[in-house]
């Protein structure tokens, strides 16, 4: 697994364009709302910043070229970017959606879009044939594929599921959060649109909110670009500034998430206080293999069962000094846990059972410290935490 050497250099420039009238390299934040126009409907290109901004449009360019898509476009927030998707179906058009999808794309299906008249049918996309008879019994309008799963960190495999996607006419669309197009490509793989939460790794410093979709199908990029502009929830121009920014860094952000993290989930495998790991990155891990073809490195993002009766919970959160309980991934900073009281405490329990997501559950984001130094600190908190005796 090796990171693409182009993208190293890609993430530096794309998009970023040097300001002609200053010769200023770092991208220049325009506030302005409107624009002047030489004549009636004649201007530069820009009229008013819902439809366009010119930094806004910097950091589109940036994220098409990070995913190799033809377009993207930016909103407020992850979710912003997933509703937008939703805009593109009409009442009565069905939806598959993989079970261990991010909860609050869940509660906006569940709560907002099916009251609308869709429909969504939740299922575990591990399983290609699982697919293929639901599509084959449904006419179904769209998938909606996470890979890697939160938090119990399956694979889905993009490729399997784009070829039964283009045979029923459904769209594939992929949330990449957690990999990023620094480490897996779902359009290469057959997907029509993929979705971002930039909140997260493509930011990945926790200090801005906002989402992104990419596709290289022209129809479906007009329909997107509407919604954005009609319903409006773009992001502000500084916020557009700190992302592109941020991008600067993605490619070594992600190759040192994927490092530590591998380096974290074999301290916490050997660990006495840990019952199993998940973690793509392990040999151990059901979809090894799997995740080797489709992603150049595993990610930032581990997660680990305690063994029962062994470790204080609370006394174990409260006693990691580099791991921040938090909510939210894909920082620079370690970020800890525990999905079933924080991130997925919306998903009802016998939901979260089924999905693994038990009281024992932790998950790291782990972030780009040294990983001698955040073992550490995992083994001083297991010590403080422990409930056995030696
Ligand atoms: N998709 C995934 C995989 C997420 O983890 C999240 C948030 O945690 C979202 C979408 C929503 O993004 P945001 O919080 O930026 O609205």
């Amino acid at each position: 697994m090796a990171i693409h050497p182009h993208d190293y250099t890609k993430v530096v420039h794309s998009g970023v364009k040097i300001d002609p009238t200053h010769g200023a390299i770092a991208p220049v934040i325009v506030t302005s709302t409107t624009y002047r126009q030489s004549a009636p409907g004649e201007h530069l290109g820009y009229d008013y910043s819902r439809a366009d901004n010119p930094t806004r449009s910097q950091l589109e360019q940036a994220l098409a070229s990070l995913e190799d898509a033809a377009h993207s476009l930016c909103f407020a927030s992850g979710l912003a970017a997933v509703h937008a998707v939703m805009g593109l179906f009409k009442p009565h058009d069905h939806v598959i959606v993989c079970d261990d999808v991010y909860g609050g794309t869940r509660r906006l299906f569940d709560q907002i879009w099916q009251s609308l008249g869709l429909s969504f049918a939740y299922m575990d996309l591990r399983d290609p044939q699982q697919l293929k008879t639901a599509l084959q019994q449904t006419p179904t309008a769209a998938i909606w594929i996470e890979t890697p799963t939160n938090p119990t960190l399956k694979i889905v495999d993009l490729a399997a599921c784009a070829e039964l996607a283009h045979k029923h006419q459904a769209l594939m669309i992929v949330d990449n959060t957690f990999a990023t197009g620094i480490l897996q490509k779902p359009l290469s793989l057959g997907a029509h649109i993929v979705v971002h939460s930039s909140t997260k790794y493509l930011n990945g410093h926790t200090d801005v909110i906002g989402g992104a979709l990419m596709t290289s199908q022209s129809s479906l990029f007009e329909r997107l670009k509407f919604i954005q502009f009609a319903a409006g929830a773009i992001p502000s121009p500084f916020d557009c500034y700190l992302l592109l920014r941020s991008l600067a860094t993605l490619a070594i952000r992600m190759e040192h998430h994927s490092h530590n993290a591998l380096m974290v989930a074999q301290f916490l495998d050997q660990h006495p206080q840990v019952a199993s790991v998940l973690f793509p990155g392990l040999p151990t891990h059901p979809q090894h293999n799997l995740a080797c073809q489709q992603m150049l490195a595993p990610s930032g993002m581990v997660s680990f069962y305690l063994k029962p009766n062994t470790t204080d919970l609370n006394q174990f959160c409260a006693a990691t000094k580099l791991f921040i309980l938090a909510e939210s991934l894909g920082s620079t900073k370690s970020l800890l846990n525990h999905p079933a009281t924080m991130t997925h405490a919306s998903v009802n329990q016998q939901q979260r059972l089924q999905l693994g997501i038990t009281n024992h559950l932790l998950r790291l984001s782990v972030g780009i410290e040294n990983a001698t130094d955040l073992c550490d600190d995992l083994a001083a908190a297991f010590d403080q935490a422990r409930t056995t005796k030696e």
